[in-house]
């Protein structure tokens, strides 16, 4: 079967490899962008990925890219804890937590591609540009070919759009083109080299409704940071979905001037980060279709999501998995693709409309419990919301140690699948 991948990010690349382990033998990916350059900066990786990419015979790979995560901590403007959970294997979990430069992990992904596809794998320059299902089972994907600057048709009996949050692949194949949505916040992220904190392995998120910033190492001394906060009425709109628009960290800093602890010093950390980015906080309303003919969606084109809960890359990972394990084991290619959607897009719709309340009302009910001193109570209802949230995304730690593998190892399911 011939298979084609739009899009080389994260999701796509896992898509490619657990196919490959699947036994697929003709797979290729189509990417936008002329160099597979190290873009982004940390992500974290929550044990249900890391199962996922462990499967896919990267675990040592990622212990040696990544830093274990072992503590989520949440902390008000002042600093004070007002409450902390452990994380990964001191968790229970049989995987580590990670927290990993995103260019790190795409690398990692992309050279495992190269090495078990072979180095033609990826097309880059190759930007999609729409898709057309055709007679005979067969779907037709156009292209737009930056390096001979034309436009040029590939046909397969598969298409995935892998092409992220502004996919070109959905929007032709949707009825009509899937509107980006924001809150109207923004997210700022940098990286700075800057001592360990808390130990070294704590993710922390410090702040009330009105801003906050969470800050994790990512190893090589460098502590990654995402401070979010409502667009200053005075402030110009900017680009939905763009993930490479930069801004002047100094600006950023007087936002977070007075978080100066002596465990950590969030203005210095933001003032000292080389180069920000800012992107307004963005995802689409859950759809009510994935899959058109010979064509389905996979990862943030099928569901992009507000980064709240550390699940964007993860679901694109699981949704790459599940992909490969129906077309492993399923009759044939439409059954696989319905299977796949039933598994993942209720699933996933629930993750999307978590991620809007934790974005929200949560913060909200949290920041003022914690103001009126009711400490214990603001600790509840985030040990409620965090343990509600790890069953809906699947890692619940007693259901992902104990759930079936999603591998594929000749044509049947590794260990008692469905
Ligand atoms: C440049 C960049 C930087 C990012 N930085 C961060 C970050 O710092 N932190 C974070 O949490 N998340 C970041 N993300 C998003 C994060 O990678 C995704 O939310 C998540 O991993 C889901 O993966 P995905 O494969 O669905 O999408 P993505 O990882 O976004 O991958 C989509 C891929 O498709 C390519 N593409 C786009 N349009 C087309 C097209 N028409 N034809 C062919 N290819 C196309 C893109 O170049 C990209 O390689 C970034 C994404 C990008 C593209």
């Amino acid at each position: 079967m011939e298979i084609a991948i739009a899009g080389a990010g994260i999701g796509g690349l896992t898509l490619a490899l657990s196919l490959h382990a699947a036994g697929q033998k003709h797979v290729t990916l189509f990417e936008a962008a002329r160099e597979l350059r190290e873009t982004g900066v940390g992500l974290n990786l929550p044990p249900h990925a890391v199962r996922e990419l462990t499967e896919l015979g990267l675990g040592d790979a990622l212990a040696q890219a990544g830093v274990k995560t072992t503590e989520l901590a949440y902390r008000d403007p002042a600093g004070k804890l007002i409450w902390a959970e452990p994380r990964g294997l001191d968790a229970g979990y049989l995987w580590p937590q990670y927290s990993i430069h995103r260019g790190r992990l795409h690398q990692l992904l992309v050279q495992a591609v190269q090495q078990r596809l072979g180095p033609d794998a990826i097309r880059t320059g190759m930007r999609a540009v729409s898709a057309a299902n055709r007679a005979g089972g067969r779907i037709e994907l156009r292209v737009r070919d930056a390096n001979a600057n034309l436009e040029t048709c590939i046909e397969a009996d598969l298409l995935v759009a892998a092409d992220g949050i502004r996919s070109a692949v959905r929007d032709s194949l949707a009825p009509r083109p899937v509107p980006l949505a924001s809150n109207g916040w923004v997210m700022y992220r940098g990286t700075t080299t800057a001592a360990p904190f808390l130990g070294g392995h704590t993710m922390v998120i410090i702040g009330d409704e009105h801003q906050r910033i969470v800050v994790y190492p990512i190893g090589d001394g460098i502590l990654n940071w995402l401070l979010v906060r409502p667009r200053g009425g005075e402030e110009p709109a900017s680009e939905l979905g763009n993930w490479n628009l930069q801004v002047a960290p100094a600006k950023l800093a007087a936002f977070v001037q007075d978080w100066r602890y002596d465990w950590l010093d969030v203005q210095e950390l933001v003032a000292g980060s080389a180069i920000a980015w800012e992107y307004p906080m963005t995802d689409i309303d859950p759809l009510p279709q994935w899959t058109f003919g010979r064509a389905t969606l996979l990862g943030d084109a099928a569901h992009a999501m507000y980064p709240f809960g550390s699940n964007g890359a993860s679901q694109a990972i699981i949704d790459a998995r599940v992909l490969a394990y129906a077309i492993g084991t399923r009759p044939d290619v439409d059954q696989a693709l319905q299977w796949y959607e039933q598994q993942r897009r209720p699933t996933t719709a629930e993750v999307q409309t978590a991620n809007r309340r934790q974005a929200g009302d949560v913060m909200a009910k949290i920041s003022q419990l914690a103001r009126q001193a009711a400490v214990s109570d603001a600790a509840q209802e985030l040990k409620q919301t965090e343990s509600r949230y790890k069953q809906l995304a699947g890692f619940d730690v007693d259901t992902l140690n104990t759930r079936p593998s999603w591998s594929v190892i000749e044509g049947r399911p590794a260990a008692g699948g469905a």
